[in-house]
């Protein structure tokens, strides 16, 4: 069995390698030759994974192993799995993402018989006072949804013969399963979670309501889908959010988050000077952390301007890398490695730092009156931003799955219930459109909401149990060593939800998304 893992990892960690190098070059500088060799770097790694003689050797190994070989089979099953359908439908299903994929990035919407993009309809609705126009801009962003929602129903349809010929009931059971994410636990804790946001929410949505039914002039009962801040509600409005692009002024960004994790111990000199942090033509313009070769080679690709939102994000996404750098180097190379809820709890738990009364003063410098002041708006804000977030996810989730259900459904009006239902806004009267496939999620990254609002929950456990047992995160080096020992050392030797547990003295629940959610409308 040692012999089957190490000739896995003899080839797989090699393409993982020239994949994520090929993916970085990519990424810092788009041309046709970069480009070029990221795709033949994809392709020879999802090859590998698709070798059918190396899955059933590790299917047989799996009945045989135990201990930390198992966890290592079981990891490259979920790894190779998805990859073990018959060539032709693979084909079929990444020709028609890609499809959907471009024909969302060409697509313009019209409002006011101008083309607009997702930005420019984004300003409208946090910004303009006239309804007329902001239900064109609304409807401007769901035109999308009609172009490729056909396209949406049949990629369903393909994946879930896909899972099928797998041995899953659909393709939403299948992703679970891959991502070890168990199905029922995650349904309960949706259904926990929406019976504690549920009041919090609609206490907070009343009065957001009210602030718009007095700005637009009219009725609380003839608000619709756009007089809110955004196409899908999903994000905390405007008007309720807190500027701190002031306190950034003059400051230096990187600097920040490199002080901030000196305070703990932990040492991201080496992944800063890797790094491409800085705004330039040609580079993509998001950021993300990547661990080239579970080794060391840990790079952030950013964009870093003066402001809130990238001291935010240097330090999510330190948070991604300090969790690679720490991981124990006696693991083996399929055990080094990051669970996606794991990794993200550890990105948002330091990314909130910037909007925490401690951070603000130790860090930024901000004086202890003004900290104080500002720090009951921040937590009822973040509150309040959690709770949009959740009731989001809800829709989410409860509409994949019915979309995997039964692909042919009457998915239109099922969207329009989910959202009365668990987000408060009502239909505009008489629509009847695929309003469902405007969301590019759906199409091409399916059955992955859930994991964001894991990631929150995580962050906030290990908030809690690093509260408790090291006074805090800021300037706390016993912090420090707690995140290395116990929640980022094992690495994938044992599953993410049983890694929470023990990090954090707690099973994975809801609970702190309830103390949390409570502060909302404090
Ligand atoms: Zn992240």
């Amino acid at each position: 069995m040692s012999a089957l893992l190490q000739e896995a990892e003899g080839r797989l960690a090699p393409l993982a390698v020239a994949r994520n190098l090929a993916w970085w070059d990519s990424q810092v500088a788009a041309t046709d030759e970069t480009e070029e060799r990221r795709t033949r770097a994809e392709l020879a790694w999802s090859d590998a994974l698709a070798d059918s003689e190396l899955f059933a050797a590790v299917e047989r190994a799996r009945e045989a192993a135990r201990g930390a070989g198992a966890r290592q089979l079981e990891l490259l099953r979920h790894l190779m799995l998805t990859q073990q359908v018959p060539t032709e439908l693979r084909e079929r299903i990444v020709e028609l993402e890609s499809s959907v994929d471009v024909r969302f990035a060409r697509h313009r919407g019209v409002v006011r018989g101008v083309e607009v993009d997702d930005i420019e309809i984004k300003r409208i609705l946090r910004q303009s006072d006239d309804p007329g126009e902001r239900r064109e801009a609304w409807e401007a962003s769901k035109t999308v949804g009609a172009e490729v929602a056909d396209d949406v129903r049949q990629l369903a349809r393909l994946r879930n013969e896909a899972a099928r010929g797998l041995g899953y009931r659909d393709w939403f059971a299948l992703s679970l399963a891959v991502d070890e994410v168990d199905e029922s636990k995650l349904l309960e804790t949706l259904r926990d979670a929406d019976a504690v946001t549920r009041e919090p929410f609609a206490r907070w949505k009343s009065a957001l309501d009210q602030r718009l039914a007095a700005r637009f002039g009219c009725a609380g009962s003839e608000l619709r889908p756009w007089h809110y801040a955004d196409p899908f509600f999903q994000e905390l409005p405007p008007d309720g959010a807190v500027d701190l692009d002031a306190l950034f002024a003059g400051r230096d960004v990187v600097a920040l988050s490199r002080r901030t994790f000196e305070g703990i111990e932990l040492d991201v000199a080496g992944v800063l000077g890797r790094s491409d942090l800085y705004p330039r033509d040609g580079k993509c313009q998001h950021a993300f952390c990547i661990d080239v070769d579970r080794g060391g080679d840990v790079r952030i690709l950013a964009n870093v301007v003066t402001n809130h939102e990238s001291a935010e994000t240097m330090l999510h996404e330190l948070g991604h890398g300090v969790y690679d750098l720490e991981l124990s180097a006696d693991l083996p190379w399929l055990l080094r490695s990051t669970h996606v809820v794991a990794t993200e709890g550890s990105a948002i738990l330091f990314g909130s730092l910037a909007r925490k009364r401690d951070w603000l003063e130790v860090v930024l410098g901000l004086g202890a009156g003004d900290g104080t002041e500002l720090a009951d708006r921040l937590r009822a804000s973040e509150a309040a931003e959690l709770l949009v977030f959740a009731r989001w996810v809800l829709v989410m989730n409860a509409f994949e799955r019915a979309l995997y259900a039964d692909p042919d459904g009457d998915l239109d009006a099922l969207w329009w219930d989910l959202v009365s239902r668990f987000q408060g806004v009502a239909p505009p009267d008489g629509r009847s459109a695929p309003d469902w496939a405007a969301k590019i999620h759906v199409a091409v990254a399916p059955v992955y909401y859930h994991a964001y609002l894991y990631g929150e929950i995580v962050a906030l456990q290990v908030a809690a149990a690093l509260e408790a047992r090291a006074g805090g995160i800021v300037d706390r080096p016993a912090a420090g060593a707690l995140l290395r020992d116990v929640f980022y050392g094992p690495g994938q030797s044992v599953r993410w939800d049983e890694l929470v547990e023990r990090a954090t003295g707690a099973s994975f629940s809801v609970d702190a998304l309830a103390r949390e959610v409570a502060l909302a409308d404090a």
